[in-house]
């Protein structure tokens, strides 16, 4: 059997949930369908996750979200409008979030997921009752009674292992089509909790990993997954996209910035070794990107190239820093106290980089990190940089290929592109490459001509 998951651009409207219908109709062995909230129709357009978090918002702010609520609303009832749908189901919207955003806002975070999710509620509601209309037999499934369960971490949560079973054994006698919102479950205290944005992917391998599908089909709006950033390098999306590539070269490209797949939702399937499709709902007939297991690679090849801005790096120097034991040890303790997650650290001999996701360090924290790092480690020097971006070429194939590294630096020199940093893991599977973030677009090219042009 198949799970299938349908982003927000698949039933943004009532034409795209039709197109999603006929997809599913095409396959008996598409048993389960989870779906996002509906996204944007055209450029410009809002999401309707997007829409629901201004509802929240301007009710924690003490502002009457009714307007705000108005646009869901609105939102719904022209897709209702064009499927031909009974208008209780935007009267039950209207009603679950009017209930929501009078909820007990003393915990923020959990007020805000509980108004949010129900994007992915009513888009799950919306197919179901379109697909049975049309003909095929099609039952909403709440994460709830499926057993989700989720941590309480709000607007990030995890997944707790015991769901795998009990979603299992509710969803695999079902003998409809299951549809399923994605993005959400439930805490063991029984309050509802999203992960982070994007989480329907997370949804839909977590079904797949629990039913033991055969494949976890992840239907998106492009043909197949382009080896580098579309948004940096246009041309990309006239050239091959990557027809196959392994589980850890998707973890590593959707980490770093591969905007197609939510990098959390690779884990389930490579634990129950799922193979992973990326189709196109507006191209059905287009075979997408298999990520597998395993695959043959190709020595010396990069099969992607991912990008991302918006890193800082902190540079401490300390004179015979090597021969202080505990020294590093003590700086990341610092930094873990200020829950900063950490991407890389480069080192020297007398000196060590710690780069990071900037959002993570705004003036008051910095300033708290670097009253410490005087207190505890007495450095000689210590600065931070922000606008750091990074590139990171992935191929399975590197490993067994002398001079990839080579190939990479000599495109960027030729463009002109400075190297901040460079970071390559024992793994062997991916190298990254730290520069400015404003080479990152001609960076980005010039990769892309080197490796992947004609
Ligand atoms: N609707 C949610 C978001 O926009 C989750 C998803 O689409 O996967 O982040």
């Amino acid at each position: 059997m198949k799970v299938c998951k349908f982003g927000g651009s698949s039933v943004a409207d009532a034409a795209q949930i039709l197109k999603v219908l006929e997809i599913v109709r095409s396959d008996a062995q598409r048993r389960v369908v989870v779906v996002s909230a509906p996204g944007k129709r055209a450029k410009g357009d809002d999401k309707v996750t997007d829409l629901l978090i201004a509802c929240a918002r301007e009710a924690l702010a003490g502002r009457d979200p009714a307007a705000a609520a108005e646009r869901v609303a609105e939102r719904y009832e022209s897709i209702r409008a064009d499927l031909g749908l009974d208008e209780a189901l935007v009267a039950a919207l209207r009603e679950e979030l009017a209930a929501r955003l009078r909820a007990d806002r003393s915990h923020p975070g959990a007020f805000e997921d509980a108004v949010k999710a129900l994007g992915e509620e009513f888009s799950a509601r919306f197919c179901a009752a379109a697909f049975s209309a049309r003909g095929l037999p099609a039952v909403y499934v709440d994460p709830k009674d499926a057993g989700m369960l989720l941590s309480e971490e709000f607007g990030s949560a995890q997944l707790l292992p015991e769901s795998y079973d009990r979603i299992r054994a509710k969803l695999a006698p079902v003998p409809d089509v299951v549809v399923f919102p994605g993005f959400y479950g439930y805490t063991a205290s029984g309050r509802l909790a999203t992960f982070s944005r994007g989480g329907s992917d997370i949804t839909g391998a977590i079904l797949a990993a629990a039913l033991r599908a055969d494949v976890y089909e992840n239907f998106t709006d492009v043909d197949a997954v382009y080896p580098v950033d579309p948004r940096l390098c246009p041309e990309a999306t006239k050239g091959e996209g990557i027809r196959e590539m392994t589980f850890a070269e998707m973890r590593e490209l959707s980490y770093a910035g591969f905007a197609v797949f939510h990098d959390e939702a690779v884990m389930p399937a490579i634990r129950a070794k799922i193979p992973i499709n990326i189709r196109n709902t507006n191209r059905p007939d287009e075979p997408g990107t298999m990520v597998l297991p395993r695959r043959r690679s190709v020595p010396g090849r990069v099969n992607g190239i991912a990008s991302s801005g918006g890193f800082g790096a902190l540079y401490v120097e300390k004179w015979l820093m090597n021969r202080e034991v505990g020294f590093v040890a003590s700086l990341l303790g610092i930094l873990a106290r200020e829950k900063i997650s950490i991407e890389c650290m480069p080192a020297g001999v007398d000196s060590v980089t710690v780069v990071f996701r900037d959002e993570q360090f705004p003036d008051a924290v910095r300033e708290r990190v670097f009253a410490e790092i005087e207190a505890e480690l007495h450095p000689d020097h210590m600065s931070y940089t922000r606008g750091i971006a990074f590139l990171v070429a992935v191929g399975e194939g590197m490993r067994t290929t002398v001079g990839t590294c080579l190939h990479v630096v000599t495109a960027l020199s030729r463009a002109g592109v400075n190297l901040q940093m460079i970071n390559q893991g024992s793994s062997e599977l991916s190298i990254m490459f730290g520069i400015r973030e404003v080479d990152l677009k001609p960076a980005v090219q010039a990769l892309y001509r080197e490796f992947f042009g004609a």
